[in-house]
């Protein structure tokens, strides 16, 4: 019996491809998404040739972080074409495919393991430089089958994200023996949503009676602070929202010995960035969280 044709023809599309990035998590709503939006952007803006493939089947959310919703995917002589958000950065996911965004896909792991295999033979990337790869969360069939997929053409590793929440890392522990079983290099963990960061001067200042009842004092506190002490509303608050777990990712990353990447904080113009579908990085107002990804990104 001869080698596998779709294998065949996997490992030629993947030929001009020079390095494969996972993105992974242990659980949904970590930040994977846009850490792999924002990474594929940081990487575009350094002239690398990126594509970033979703293949979160179930909860595409990588149209909308690019700000592609509603386009669609083109087929020419050459294959698939991916959806460009610049020359230099192109885009696969099955959110391009589905008639209705608000659609549901149920799909068994047969089908889609054939859906990751076409998006694997079938996409006409071209040459590129990275190759990032954005994965549902946990190890399930489309982990399997990425990585069955891909393993002979060579990963170059995995990024962890997750959050610092006890609950996160042990499913991140899981994930780290996922990749250690299937010979996959974890490049690294990233702590999203590591504490919340953001200008004073954007903070809602409420009191709240006894009873519960709520009084927005934002603009009496503002006031107070532009006529006393106007250099405060130059200033940026940092709470630690999950303080109990503080530093958890990276313990856990010496006693798994795999590298920790460093931190991003919770900051709410870069999840408003994504949700419309922006890089953060020329964004002045993304100040900590932008700063925070690139020393990440640089460190890969
Ligand atoms: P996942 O891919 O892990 O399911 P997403 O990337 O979709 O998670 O992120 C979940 C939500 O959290 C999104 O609305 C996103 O904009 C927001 N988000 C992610 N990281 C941050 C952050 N560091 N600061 C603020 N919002 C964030």
């Amino acid at each position: 019996k001869g080698p596998d044709p779709d294998l065949v023809a996997i490992a030629e599309r993947m030929a001009t491809v020079k390095h494969k990035i996972l993105v992974l998590s242990g659980k949904g709503g970590v930040g994977k998404s846009t850490f792999s939006a924002q990474l594929a952007f940081a990487l575009a803006g350094m002239d690398h040739q990126v594509g970033l493939l979703d293949i979160d089947i179930c909860g595409p959310s990588i149209p909308k972080m690019l700000g592609l919703e509603g386009q669609d995917i083109h087929q020419s002589n050459l294959g698939w074409s991916p959806v460009y958000v610049e020359s230099n950065l192109g885009v696969m996911s099955i959110g391009f495919m589905l008639p209705n965004p608000d659609e549901a896909v149920i799909w068994r792991g047969p089908r889609k393991n054939g859906i990751i295999k076409q998006f694997l033979k079938d996409v006409h990337w071209g040459e590129l430089d990275y190759l990032v790869v954005d994965a549902p969360p946990g190890t399930s069939d489309e982990h399997i089958s990425i990585v069955q997929f891909l393993q002979a053409t060579g990963i170059d590793g995995a990024i962890i994200v997750t959050t610092p929440q006890e609950v996160s890392l042990i499913d991140v522990r899981k994930e780290v023996s996922f990749c250690k079983k299937v010979g996959i290099r974890v490049l690294g963990v990233v702590e999203n949503m590591s504490g919340l960061q953001q200008p004073l001067a954007d903070v809602k200042f409420m009191k709240v009676s006894g009873e519960g009842e709520e009084t927005d004092m934002t603009e009496w506190a503002l006031k107070y602070m532009k006529e006393n002490a106007p250099e405060m509303l130059n200033l940026i608050t940092c709470t630690e929202v999950f303080e109990s777990s503080k530093g958890g990712a990276a313990k856990m990353c010496r006693e798994m010995e795999v590298p920790f990447l460093g931190k991003v904080p919770m900051d709410p113009m870069l999840g408003k960035a994504a949700e419309e579908g922006r890089s953060c990085f020329a964004d002045q107002q993304c100040g900590a969280s932008s700063a925070a990804l690139r020393r990440i990104i640089d460190t890969l």
